[in-house]
């Protein structure tokens, strides 16, 4: 069975609730009919009710950008994984690479959270990628290895099928440099390889890989032929409805 395209929208810190439900709506109405390919918005937490509420009976799916992973709770501003069950989403964005430097989140925590994510049917989409200081020093794949490692440890295969893993190199995520085809595919492939040694070859050919960092209308093509890179974490192109339409219409003449 081959692997199907994923094309995710990560919203980041953007929109209003008001403006949220105005650019899912628009993405609805562009994507909303296409079945070949999934297709997920990750809103704020503030505008999950809203956008959720536009793309509702459409094939494109809800997602959250962050949790925590205890159930409730003195956990002052913190969201679950029911409450955003609760929300309508299908799935949780996990370890970004701006949650790790900015707040610090390490592939301990991380994993608390898939962990946390799965158990309550949700699907993490957990990210991965090394800085430019790691890249330039011959350590891009032992960095990639070890926070996808860290970050499925303790599931079981059956669990793992569940997870979707984005590969974000740091230095490419809002810059406007994107990772040649080639370098991504590289990664990907040992990606994969390190998902085969948890979980087995045939879990590791089903789990969809996704790339991100600027990826856009004009790059998405060769980065999707790809053998290894099943769709793409959309950020800044995700804040227009018609170049994130431009991208799950690439993905769908690739399927
Ligand atoms: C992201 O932050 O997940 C991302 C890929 O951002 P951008 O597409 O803007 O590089």
């Amino acid at each position: 069975m081959a692997r199907r395209y994923f094309i995710a929208g990560n919203w980041k810190m953007n929109k209003t609730s008001a403006e949220a439900a105005v650019l899912a709506k628009a993405v609805a109405q562009s994507v909303g009919g296409v079945s070949e390919v999934d297709i997920a918005i990750c809103p704020t937490f503030t505008s999950l009710e809203s956008a959720g509420r536009e793309i509702k009976g459409t094939n494109v799916k809800l997602g959250a950008q962050n949790m925590y992973f205890e159930k409730s709770g003195a956990f002052t501003g913190e969201i679950s994984a029911d409450m955003l069950n609760g929300a309508g989403c299908e799935y949780v964005i996990l370890g970004h690479s701006e949650r790790r430097q900015y707040f610090k989140e390490c592939d301990c925590l991380i994993n608390k959270k898939v962990k946390a994510a799965v158990a309550a049917s949700l699907k993490p989409i957990l990210c991965v990628g090394e800085t430019l200081e790691e890249r330039e020093s011959g350590k891009t794949i032992d960095v990639v290895s070890a926070q996808t490692k860290g970050g499925l440890d303790g599931l079981s295969a059956a669990e793992a099928l569940n997870v979707v893993v984005a590969y974000e190199p740091v230095w490419a995520i809002g810059t406007g440099k994107t990772a040649t085809p080639a370098m991504a595919q590289e990664v990907h492939a040992e990606i994969r390889k390190v998902l085969a040694g948890m979980f087995g070859a045939d879990a590791a050919e089903k789990i969809q890989i996704l790339y991100g960092g600027s990826m856009k209308p004009e790059n998405a093509d060769e980065l999707l032929k790809q053998k290894d890179i099943d769709g793409g974490l959309i950020g800044g192109a995700a804040l227009k409805a018609d170049s994130f339409a431009s991208l799950v219409k690439s993905a769908v003449a690739l399927s």
